[in-house]
């Protein structure tokens, strides 16, 4: 990062960072080039590695380019506020962001897709008991984006 000095490296910054974000941006590679979708996202650690979780229907463009290329990037931003000034060079945006790239899979067990739906209703409700069926699990597809690496950035 060029501007190692807006750098967060702090894991639970970053975290706490990933967690005020309210829109996740997967970013695919298919037949026709790049592919950005923004999606909904629940986000959690597994023994260190950040993992995110999002759902979608069973079918669509992202799920093809899914079938053909699991690597994927990601991006997301939060705490927006631009600080105007007299002068256009003035202006600033201030903004906390993540960017990284991960490998992501369709979730088949039907339990990890009913803790994942719970936990991405979780992450917009505040509320964590939520309960889902095998057969409201079983109609969505899940998706499962393991980080292999990620930078955050913060501009305040
Ligand atoms: C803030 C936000 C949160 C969202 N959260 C979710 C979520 O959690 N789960 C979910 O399934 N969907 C969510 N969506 C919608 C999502 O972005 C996609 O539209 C949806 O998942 C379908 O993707 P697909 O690849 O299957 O598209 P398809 O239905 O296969 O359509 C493919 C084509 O439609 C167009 N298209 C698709 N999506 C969009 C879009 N969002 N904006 C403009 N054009 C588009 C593109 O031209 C694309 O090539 C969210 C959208 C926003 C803006």
């Amino acid at each position: 990062m060029r501007r190692i000095d807006r750098e967060v490296t702090q894991q639970s910054r970053i975290d706490a960072i990933i967690e005020a974000c309210d829109c996740a941006r997967l970013g695919f590679c298919d037949d026709n080039g790049v592919y950005i979708v923004p999606l909904n996202f629940a986000y959690l650690r597994e023994g260190g590695t950040p993992v995110f979780y999002f759902h979608c229907a069973k079918e669509g463009r992202k799920l093809d380019a899914l079938a053909k290329n699991a690597n994927v990037g990601f991006e997301l931003d939060t705490n927006h506020a631009v600080h105007s000034g007299k002068d256009g060079c003035d202006f600033s945006f201030r903004y906390q962001s993540v960017i990284g790239t991960g490998c992501a899979a369709l979730v088949d067990d039907v339990q990890e897709k009913k803790e994942a739906l719970r936990r991405i209703v979780w992450h917009y409700s505040g509320r964590e008991a939520w309960e889902f069926t095998d057969a409201q699990a079983s109609s969505v597809a899940v998706i499962k984006l393991t980080v292999s690496e990620m930078a955050c950035k913060e501009h305040q």
